[in-house]
């Protein structure tokens, strides 16, 4: 079984993909970490964001080393993630790997922003996340504030207001619902409450598969 979750930042997206990919004991990417793992390549080599060929190379270039979330989880790399994340180019040199890592057998599960409607358009189950600009900055701050860094409310709704604008305004694979995909909107919903509905659509879809 494939599950594509795709939604904007700090919706959410993220805690139910690995939850579910706990529940169901499958594999799980978390593709954000790919273009931020790029910029951070770059920021590496002295290259500037809008450099394609280097960006095409750095991701081309990616490693197991790569991946230290400490460093890629920040506020700068996520905002430097989404600037390169709007190159064409670059984007293409992740595809493959992406489709590889859904394909192995008893299937994956993949959150990011294109998988239902670019990587897995075949995706048995795609699961659209949203939440508020408000609720999402909230729990932002409350994150960042869980790890001890300085929480400007203001500045986090702004920034999210920004990448929200850049990653559905892009040109290549835009922010979207796949239009088979269904549509969790967790602003009103605890963690726990947002799984038990997520639970709920992978059986319904599967039902529906099924049937
Ligand atoms: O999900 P995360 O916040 O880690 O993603 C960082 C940035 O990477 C996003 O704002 C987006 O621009 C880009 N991204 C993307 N496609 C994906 C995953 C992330 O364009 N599948």
């Amino acid at each position: 079984m494939i599950i594509a979750i795709d939604g904007p930042a700090a919706s959410g997206k993220g805690t139910l993909a690995r939850r579910l990919a706990g529940r169901y004991a499958l594999p799980h990417l978390d593709t954000g970490l790919l273009y931020r793992a790029t910029a951070a390549a770059l920021f590496d080599r002295g290259r500037d964001l809008s450099d394609v060929e280097a960006a095409i190379a750095a991701a081309r270039g990616l490693a197991l080393t790569d991946f230290d979330e400490a460093r890629l989880r920040t506020r700068e790399m996520g905002e430097a993630a989404s600037v390169v994340a709007a190159l064409p180019a670059m984007r293409e040199a992740l595809i493959q790997a992406q489709r590889n890592f859904a394909q192995r057998p008893g299937g994956a599960v993949l959150d990011g922003r294109d998988i239902g409607t670019v990587i897995c358009p075949q995706a048995d189950v795609k699961i659209f996340v949203t939440a508020s600009p408000e609720v999402r900055a909230q729990r932002r701050a409350l994150e960042l504030a869980a790890r001890g860094e300085k929480v400007d409310y203001g500045a986090i709704l702004a920034d999210i207001a920004k990448r929200d604008a850049r990653d559905s305004g892009r040109a290549a694979a835009p922010l979207k619902a796949a239009p088979d995909a269904a549509l969790l909107d967790t602003s009103r919903l605890s963690v726990d409450a947002a799984f038990a509905e997520a639970l709920r659509i992978v059986d319904e879809r599967q039902g529906r598969r099924n049937a």
